[in-house]
């Protein structure tokens, strides 16, 4: 069980080595436990102010949790004055994404569903510890090795534990991924990640956001309609059982949609009980995913995160975003409603 050691310093333990990532909030290294010579990675967040750290400590609390082989696993933890350090296992294949548009991958339709299996298996597991994760995205998902098939979810920045008794409400940003409880300022719950799975298989697909409009605002009010379909040609050679998966998750009401449960018992993902597992080439997908992660590496969609209380909005992560993300969202009356107006932003946290 990992304790956060306090006013210690990991380079006595640990040999940093090159930078490996950046977000929003931390930069991550590769690292050595001096002890085993393991390969750990090392992640620094600079905390210039108290509820920094209390973030971390709630992602270090949450992801103590989560021990699975789906799922990072927690190493280590210093806290050193402004400055925190979580030690992870190392996760050296990269994003999922970038692993699919390789040209030495075939992307197939089978292939697809052994990632969607293993997407499923990490929030089936996130959300029976009655976590929610809130943040499921493509660059969230790592592939273990360079050339094996297994992936990792990461990043719980903004995972929550959730009481179904209690009302949580979220508001934040990457509109292409949120669900329309979240834009709408409801109650959420297990089925807003839910939606954020299906969002990401229809992504990876097709190559295609299905929700994605021209602005910010556009995109969520397709979004809060549920509003899409698979008439592109992407979707031709892909199977009724794919679709129908895609469509039990990509439902207005959160209660409707599959649970992570109910998606590894659904024909497409069913190991048992195997269908027709198309192997022939997606190669429309695969050009329009190559779009999509150029866009999308051009453009990271880091997340914004608020706090309310008593009506006062203080912004605990990340910065107020572009000019015209400001005026996007402030001049639109719905569908981001008037808490995302008031604050100008497309990221907030309530509990
Ligand atoms: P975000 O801005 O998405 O919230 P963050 O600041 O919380 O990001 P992470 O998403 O945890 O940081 O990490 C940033 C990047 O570093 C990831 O996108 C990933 O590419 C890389 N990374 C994170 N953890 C690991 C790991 N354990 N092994 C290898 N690479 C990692």
């Amino acid at each position: 069980d990992v304790k956060i050691k306090r006013n210690a310093d990991p380079k006595e333990e640990y040999t940093l080595e090159e930078e490996i990532g950046r977000g929003k909030f931390g930069t991550v290294y590769k690292c050595k436990e001096k002890s085993s010579g393991l390969c750990l990675a090392a992640k620094f967040i600079s905390c210039p102010k108290k509820e920094d750290k209390r973030n971390v400590e709630r992602e270090i609390d949450i992801m103590r949790m989560l021990q699975h082989p789906r799922l990072i696993q927690l190493y280590d933890a210093y806290e050193n004055g402004k400055v925190m350090w979580v030690i992870l296992e190392l996760i050296e294949g990269g994003e999922l994404f970038e692993r699919v548009i390789d040209d030495d991958f075939i992307l197939t339709e089978k292939a697809c569903t052994i990632f969607m299996r293993q997407i499923c298996e990490g929030v089936d597991f996130i959300h029976k510890q009655r976590i929610l994760h809130l943040d499921m995205k493509p660059e969230n998902i790592l592939c273990l090795t360079k050339t094996g098939n297994r992936i990792k979810i990461i990043d719980f920045g903004l995972a929550r534990k959730y009481d179904p008794d209690k009302k949580l409400q979220v508001l934040f940003g990457t509109p292409e991924f949120v669900a329309p409880e979240v834009v709408n300022f409801d109650a959420i719950g297990y089925g807003t990640d839910m939606w954020s799975v299906g969002v990401i298989c229809y992504v990876l697909l097709s190559g295609l956001s299905p929700f994605m409009g021209s602005t910010d605002v556009e995109t969520m009010a397709n979004v809060t309609i549920a509003k899409y379909d698979f008439d592109d040609e992407a979707f031709q050679n892909i199977s009724e059982n794919a679709k129908d998966f895609i469509k039990k998750l990509l439902i207005k009401d959160l209660h409707q949609r599959m649970t992570a449960e109910e998606c590894l018992q659904h024909d497409w993902l069913r190991r048992k009980k195997p269908i027709l597992q198309r192997v022939s080439s997606m190669d429309v997908a695969k050009d329009n995913l190559k779009v999509f992660v150029e866009r999308w590496n051009e453009h990271p969609n880091s997340p914004y995160v608020f706090e309310i209380s008593d009506g006062d909005v203080e912004l605990l992560k990340g910065d107020t975003g572009s000019e015209s993300s400001h005026s996007l969202i402030a001049d639109s009356p719905s569908p981001c409603g008037s808490i995302a107006s008031s604050i100008e932003n497309d990221n907030i946290f309530v509990e």
